[in-house]
């Protein structure tokens, strides 16, 4: 029998009607937009054009303002790479100590990113970095203490640290932060400072981006590339990072961790404090700390121990 055309309205508004409930149950369980959280840490060191501890901040000088704004610059510049290549979170921390770890220009930097300024902090230079993100950069870093050549090398304390060793391998800030970052499943996908930074962390990490903003002569010269030209190095080193995510793989460093913080004379009256203050580290030569770390969690208690510069004390920081 053919239906009345009032008959075949309420057909179909049955059928609307559970097209929609059929609508409202599986969108939810669509997959959203996939996000791609992206960790910019920022040092000074390696930034373009900087050759002396004046330029960082460390003493006064005049010229210590351009360095910032070129330090900005080259930070948005990997944010600008980044949102390109679809980043949808990206946190920016100061890495660099001079003036209480506040150098980048908050009127010039991009709206996009959040920002970790400020010291004392929680996990000190690896504050705000966890399993969530999809990749870290390391720009503006330097070689650690005691590298021939580089371009303003030191790790963590320029005047107090001699070296800082890892399951026997000497370790800067870089790979500090590289091994960190690895514990957590994250990759370092792109490096950028001298030439001798940038080699330094392929060989830790492998093929990994890398821009090379000047070419060291000595620890306090080098063959400057304009901030014009890094920056746009920098732009595309991000987004190709990102493009190529997969290629990259977190550092995997084999635990426990044997850590070994070795220091200068200077020192010293620190290294006494820490061993009668902490049973778990212990001291195997006279400038010597050592413990072992069972996870990264104790690996970052030690180095803030170590360095003095957790939460309850002053900021010790020069850079
Ligand atoms: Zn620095």
């Amino acid at each position: 029998m053919p239906r009345t055309s009032g008959e075949r309205g309420v057909a179909v508004s049955l059928i609307l009607a559970r097209l929609l409930l059929i609508a409202i149950i599986i969108v939810p369980s669509l997959p959203t937009a996939r996000s791609l959280k992206v960790y910019i840490s920022v040092d000074m060191e390696g930034i373009s054009g900087t050759t002396s501890e004046a330029d960082v901040g460390v003493e006064p000088d005049p010229d210590y303002d351009l360095f910032r704004r070129i330090m900005t610059d080259e930070v948005n510049a990997v944010i600008e790479g980044a949102l390109k290549a679809g980043a949808t979170d990206i946190v920016v921390e100061e890495h660099h100590g001079a003036r209480g770890f506040r150098n980048i220009l908050l009127d010039r930097l991009r709206p996009e990113a959040r920002l970790i300024r400020g010291w004392p902090r929680p996990r000190g230079g690896v504050t705000g970095l966890d399993s969530r993100f999809a990749a870290a950069m390391f720009i503006g870093y330097h070689a650690r203490e005691g590298t021939p050549r580089a371009v303003l090398s030191h790790t963590f304390l320029a005047g107090e640290v001699a070296d800082v060793r890892i399951n026997g391998r000497s370790v800067g800030e870089g790979e500090f932060n590289a091994i960190v970052a690895g514990a957590w499943g994250v990759p370092v996908v792109l490096v950028s400072g001298d030439d001798v930074v940038v080699e330094q962390m392929r060989a830790f990490l492998g093929d990994v981006e890398g821009v090379v903003v000047k070419r060291a002569l000595s620890r306090t010269a080098a063959v400057i590339i304009p901030p014009e030209v890094t920056i746009a190095r920098l732009r595309a080193a991000a987004e190709r990072a990102l493009h190529r995510l997969r290629a990259f793989t977190p550092v995997r460093m084999k635990t426990p961790y044997r850590v070994e913080f070795a220091f200068k004379p200077k020192a010293d009256e620190r290294i006494a404090q820490i061993v009668r203050k902490h049973p778990e580290i212990s001291q195997p030569a006279p400038r010597t700390l050592a413990r072992t770390c069972q996870n990264v969690n104790e690996l970052i208690d030690f180095y803030m121990t170590a360095l003095g510069i957790g939460l309850e004390s002053p900021p010790v920081l020069k850079r």
